[in-house]
């Protein structure tokens, strides 16, 4: 994906306004029409033209001109999207993924349009105290610089209060000029009540009920706009995540009204693709019935909704499933687990990827542009970096990590070395990814660090407002860091976004990922390092099972299965093995076998960047999911 488009160039061809083949522009017929001149591969197409000129003078003569809504197949919900990094519009892996999506359907052409809501304060903005405690402010962003507002609005029924919407448009712009468009849904306008103007405020923000509120506008606000907006010819509507799974309450009702009822199940669901990222049921999203009465906007029978989102609560995950043809867990590991939790139901897995061009740094860019060219339209071209001379690779990598030491400078003002075996970890902060899991022990630390080599840590990541241990989590690294000041440099740096994390990936030497298991449904961070050269050192869950061969693309964590015990028994176990593998083989390799350690870092793009990229994701819901 790129922003601007290259200068034009004097044109050979063009096309034949009528049938829409290529004719060569010293061959064809010409007409001239006012301001248009029109090609003609034949008498036949320029007569037809003039009989009626009023049909084909709209037409666009570009090859793969873009097309109204009506030819968008299909529509892909998500409460967030982090589309691009100046639109705070996403918490983590999730919008990264949304986002990723759909600029590798702007690039593959893909006739997708994807939904979400405004969220104009953002995710929040993160700032951290003298006592590492995190702070909020809102993330305001420039709508009115970055989107287009769309003319219709639609009403819906919150609380039955109706409720105004109308949408923005985000156009992605894929590598060779094709539009993905990005509508985004806004109740802050003149007409709604100062609560329903607040919906759009803030990304998972609120109560229970705000939260239900947004889903409602996402999954039923959005299928109305679309409608509104001329997509009358979506085949497929793809909820990413439980938040979205109201769209298919929404169809099953405006199916049930054309034809009465009982509503056509079988139609709803060879329409609706359900995608899970969550591997725990604790993590599903559930409302309270009594809730769900108050505030969804009509009066579906309680029974219809208990039988299809269980019998207790409201679970989206379970009305996901229960609505959906196609259903998939984000990695092989995370289908299998999800396939544990819904046995009765035929789950399958797309592994998730990350979108090539955006996520690889400038040195490497550069590099793969002089090997591999092709490669940002084709991710699988990277396997063929198993050519690339180590000594470029690592004087990219030098590159890459000089910018990461500058960012580190200019925010902390902490110098780190150049030389120095640096560790990278970045991502939500949240109990079961463990950013202190290297802090357990850390007498242990300093004794590897004197005996094997010296190490340096690079820490980034939002605690939700409302996850205690979370921020704790970011207490605790902080105060560490204070403890280690003297033997392992230790930063943290505030307010993790997407430009942030780009250059962490690539900069680090080492991405540190260590997830209880089975709670990592797939990550992907990960990814992005390996676009970058940069191994793993991880857990054994999420694609890391399917990314990981030991010594080659990185280096396990624990064992297959956690330790069943207990969980400070698992997170010991864990630790053990993280400074084994930090003493016995990551160190010494990094500073006594620099040419195996390039030798990995090649692997890494060749084995896992041309493969787990959003490119082949892509294409896998295509075909096994969008095309069926
Ligand atoms: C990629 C990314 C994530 C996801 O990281 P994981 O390690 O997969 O959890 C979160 N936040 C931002 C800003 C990202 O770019």
């Amino acid at each position: 994906m790129r922003l601007e488009r290259s200068p034009p160039v004097a044109k050979t061809s063009e096309t034949d306004p009528v049938c829409g083949m290529p004719v060569r522009v010293d061959h064809a017929l010409v007409v001239q029409l006012g301001e248009r001149r029109a090609h003609f591969c034949s008498a036949y197409c320029r007569d037809e033209f003039l009989a009626h000129p009023e049909r084909y003078m709209g037409a666009s003569t570009e090859p793969g001109a873009q097309r109204g809504p009506a030819w968008r197949h299909i529509a892909y919900f998500s409460m967030e999207v982090a589309a691009q990094n100046s639109m705070p519009t996403y918490s983590g892996g999730l919008g990264v993924l949304a986002g990723d999506m759909l600029k590798s359907c702007a690039d593959l052409r893909l006739p997708v349009v994807g939904v979400s809501i405004l969220h104009r304060e953002g995710y929040f903005d993160q700032t951290l105290d003298d006592s590492g405690r995190q702070h909020e402010a809102p993330a305001h962003w420039q709508v009115k610089d970055l989107l287009q507002l769309l003319t219709p609005i639609i009403q819906i029924q919150i609380a039955r209060r109706t409720v105004q919407v109308r949408a923005w448009q985000y156009t992605i712009v894929g590598h060779d000029g094709y539009d993905v468009p990005l509508v985004l849904l806004d109740t802050d306008m003149d007409g709604n009540s100062p609560e329903d103007r607040s919906l759009v405020q803030h990304l998972y923000g609120g109560d229970q009920a705000y939260r239900m509120a947004q889903e409602i506008l996402l999954g039923i606000g959005g299928v109305k706009m679309l409608h509104a907006l001329g997509y009358t010819g979506l085949r497929k509507y793809h909820m990413n995540e439980g938040h979205a799974s109201l769209l298919a309450l929404e169809l099953l009702d405006q199916g049930a009204s054309a034809n009465p009822p009982p509503p056509d199940f079988h139609v709803v669901r060879d329409r609706c693709i359900f995608t899970t990222h969550t591997p725990v049921p604790a993590g599903h999203d559930q409302f309270d019935y009594e809730l769900v009465q108050r505030v969804l906007p009509r009066d579906v029978p309680s029974s219809l909704l208990q039988m299809l989102g269980g019998s207790d609560r409201l679970n989206m995950t379970l009305l996901g499933l229960n609505l959906s043809r196609y259903v998939n867990g984000v990695a092989r590991r995370h289908g299998e687990v999800t396939r544990e939790m819904f046995p009765e139901y035929p789950i399958h897995h797309i592994t998730n990827g990350v979108h090539s061009a955006t996520w690889t740094c400038d040195s490497f860019k550069l590099l793969f542009d002089a090997w591999l060219p092709g490669w940002e339209s084709d991710s699988s071209m990277l396997r063929h970096a198993i050519a690339i001379p180590a000594r470029e690779i690592w004087q990219s990598h030098v590159e890459a990590k000089a910018r990461l030491l500058s960012l580190v400078r200019e925010r902390s003002g902490i110098t780190l070395r150049a030389d120095a075996l640096t560790i990278g970890f970045a991502r939500r902060a949240t109990a079961y990814k463990r950013a202190d899991l290297v802090f357990t022990d850390i007498a242990r630390l300093r004794q590897i660090v004197n005996q094997a080599g010296p190490l340096q840590l690079v820490f980034a990541g939002k605690a939700h407002p409302s996850d205690e241990d979370g921020k704790k989590l970011i207490q605790h690294v902080l105060a560490v860091a204070r403890q280690l000041a003297d033997v392992v440099p230790i930063v943290y740096l505030e307010n993790y976004d997407m430009n942030m994390a780009k250059l962490l990936v690539a900069g680090a030497d080492l991405w540190l990922n260590t997830p209880r298991r089975p709670f990592e449904a797939s990550g992907t961070s990960g990814m992005k390092a390996a676009h970058n050269g940069v191994p793993s050192l991880s857990t054994l869950d999420g694609w890391w099972l399917e990314g990981h061969i030991e010594g080659v693309t990185g280096w396990s964590i624990g064992t297959l299965r956690e330790d069943p015990s207990s969980t400070e028994a698992a997170d010991q176990a864990d630790a053990d093995s993280l400074y084994r593998k930090l003493e016995d083989d990551v160190i010494p390799m990094f500073y006594w076998s620099r040419e195996r350690w390039t030798e990995m870092m090649r692997h890494c793009i060749a084995l896992n960047a041309s493969y787990f990229n959003t490119h082949r994701m892509v294409q896998q819901y295509a075909s096994n999911a969008y095309l069926p």
